[in-house]
């Protein structure tokens, strides 16, 4: 059985977290006093002059309710980037641990690895883009914390085969976390449900991909209660503004506005895809449950340069490993998309 306190770092057991003047009071008061804030109040309507709740309780329970997971087994981060780089200081010691990726991935796997000086190995995807088991399962030793998984993939847009990850979580002992920025777009039900299985899985979300609020930096962890623990006894006390909190509530209560634009983006992802095999400088689109398209081109950098003439900037990943030749779109509005497939024709005729 997973035991949580085996791959914690020394120092994070040992650590006292810091006290804020909320978590030494909390009760009702007439008058605050405790926390050199400003009592005149500030030059915004809104105020914002007291520190914001450091335990995010309405927001998490309001997430709590959109999502059916207990209060107890979230986290919240500034962005999920922030989750990601706590989870390196909570379990990989400097100079000593190793983690797990599968590239072509996300790339703030291994930024936040380098800058907390963690050792990567790297087991490429297979030709269906499905993460190596055998591979990775080779490359595991007593030092290896963390095997990062995203699903679906960025920049590749596919799910990950639910039964490898099923074998990786009851085998290692170390955390797999699976990043699901792009879950809302996807017909494959999330790895939130294997929760209560696995005492190893940490579920990464993020407010910034469907919910569309990219600029509140709002991310979300879901795992056990012991590591949520743990990545609260070491976050920065403040870490969501106390404007996110406030617009993250709003939105929640508005998700029906988000359905509806999910709805919409599937619906486009389909016709662009279908309208883009068509040209004669494609040479395929891949499959994608995400509210982007990875497409192989006959001349990724020509395109790019075409698209980026008439205004319009995709991600050139090209050269990126296994994506040669690729470009990487994200699903626009229609008139965007219209815009595009129409610039995209003017090039492949011209060809
Ligand atoms: C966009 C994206 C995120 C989002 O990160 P935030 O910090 O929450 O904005 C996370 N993971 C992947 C794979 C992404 O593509």
């Amino acid at each position: 059985m997973f035991d949580i306190d085996t791959i914690v770092r020394e120092n994070i057991k040992r650590l006292k977290p810091y006290s804020s003047s909320r978590d030494e009071f909390n009760g009702e008061a007439k008058i605050f006093l405790d926390a050199n804030e400003n009592s005149f109040g500030s030059p915004l309507n809104d105020r914002y002059n007291r520190y914001p709740d450091p335990h995010q309780t309405k927001l998490k329970e309001a997430i709590s309710k959109v999502k059916k997971i207990d209060s107890t087994n979230i986290f919240l981060g500034n962005g999920s980037d922030e989750c990601i780089d706590l989870l390196f200081r909570c379990f990989c010691e400097p100079g000593k641990d190793n983690v797990i990726i599968s590239p072509p991935t996300y790339g703030m796997y291994e930024v936040s690895a380098s800058i907390n000086n963690v050792e990567v190995k790297k087991v490429l995807i297979d030709e269906n883009f499905q993460p190596d088991l055998a591979g990775i399962k080779n490359v595991i030793d007593k030092n290896t914390k963390i095997i990062w998984l995203c699903s679906p993939n960025n920049p590749t847009g596919n799910s990950i085969n639910k039964d490898v990850v099923k074998k990786l979580m009851a085998e290692f002992n170390g955390l797999v976390v699976i990043d699901e920025a792009y879950i809302d777009f996807s017909s494959q039900p999330s790895f939130l449900n294997e929760l209560n299985g696995y005492s190893n899985l940490v579920v990464l979300q993020t407010f910034s991909k469907a919910w569309g609020l990219a600029a509140l930096r709002l991310g979300i962890a879901f795992a056990s209660p012991a590591i949520i623990q743990f990545l609260n006894k070491i976050k920065p006390p403040y870490n969501i503004s106390g404007a996110t909190q406030q617009l993250a509530l709003e939105a929640i209560s508005n998700s029906y506005v988000v359905k509806n634009m999910v709805n919409e983006i599937v619906e486009q992802r389909k016709n662009l895809a279908e309208w883009l095999k068509t040209l004669s400088i494609v040479e395929s689109v891949y499959p994608s449950d995400a509210n982007f398209l990875l497409v192989k081109t006959k001349n990724a950098m020509k395109v790019y340069q075409h698209l980026l003439l008439n205004g319009i900037v995709v991600r050139d990943r090209s050269n990126v490993i296994l994506c040669n030749n690729c470009l990487r779109i994200t699903v626009g509005t229609t008139e965007e998309n219209n815009f595009l497939t129409q610039t995209l024709l003017n090039y492949s005729n011209e060809q």
